[in-house]
């Protein structure tokens, strides 16, 4: 299997060689025809897979096939949110996000705690297609009416398993709840405990179920 397989846009592959990439890892060739047909994925994956590219390379495609083509100036509602239990988890998958989507127009911002909220505001003002977040920041956001979720189409629960044992599950349901139910949903995580399946089960429609 090679990526040329995998029905991506010139513009993935494209970046997918840039990368230096060669292959799909198996994570990558399960998870993103499932992606792309539209199905929400359940996937057990340990970083070091090449999950990341497994969710954002179909994210990015179908955003990119589909909607209007931006205009200039006209406000941009998110899209795609991607959830992260870290800090260090969002701002590496914002940066693989806006490598894989450089040939693209698309606009990604990421928002996490632990610094000022203003620069992150100034980002949202401007519009994203995008969104990568810790919960705790955007639901912050979200109270003060910075972030309007009720656009998005795609969410991903990226360390899913992480993100409970940190304590997140009520962050977590917080931003379900902002997001529409028609939406296409993938969950990652290492581990699969009650809780971890309790979320999938309410979360998740008919799920393709990945596991490498
Ligand atoms: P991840 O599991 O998403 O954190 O990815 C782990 C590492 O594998 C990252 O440094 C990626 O750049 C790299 N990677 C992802 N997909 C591939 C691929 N198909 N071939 C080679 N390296 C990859």
């Amino acid at each position: 299997m090679t990526f040329d397989d995998l029905q991506l846009l010139p513009a993935l592959l494209q970046a997918v060689r840039e990368q230096g990439y060669t292959e799909p890892t198996p994570i990558q060739a399960q998870a993103i025809p499932a992606v792309l047909a539209g199905r929400d994925v359940l996937a057990g994956a340990q970083t070091g897979t090449g999950k990341t590219a497994a969710f954002a390379l179909p994210l990015l495609q179908r955003l990119a096939a589909s909607g209007e083509p931006p205009k200039r100036g006209q406000f941009r509602p998110i899209r795609a949110l991607v959830l992260t239990p870290t800090r260090e988890l969002a701002a590496q998958v914002g940066e693989a996000i806006k490598a894989y989507g450089k040939h693209l127009k698309l606009r990604t911002v990421v928002v996490f705690g632990g610094v000022g909220l203003n620069p992150q505001i100034e980002k949202l003002a401007k519009g994203a297609d995008i969104l990568v977040a810790t919960p705790g920041r955007l639901l912050d956001l979200a109270d003060q009416g910075h972030v309007d979720l009720s656009k998005v189409e795609i969410l991903v629960l990226d360390e899913a398993d992480r993100m409970l044992d940190m304590g997140f599950i009520h962050d977590v349901r917080k931003v379900l709840a902002l997001l529409p139910a028609d939406k296409q949903s993938l969950l990652f995580s290492a581990t699969f405990n009650d809780d971890i399946k309790a979320l999938a089960a309410s979360l998740l429609r008919e799920p393709q179920h990945i596991q490498v």
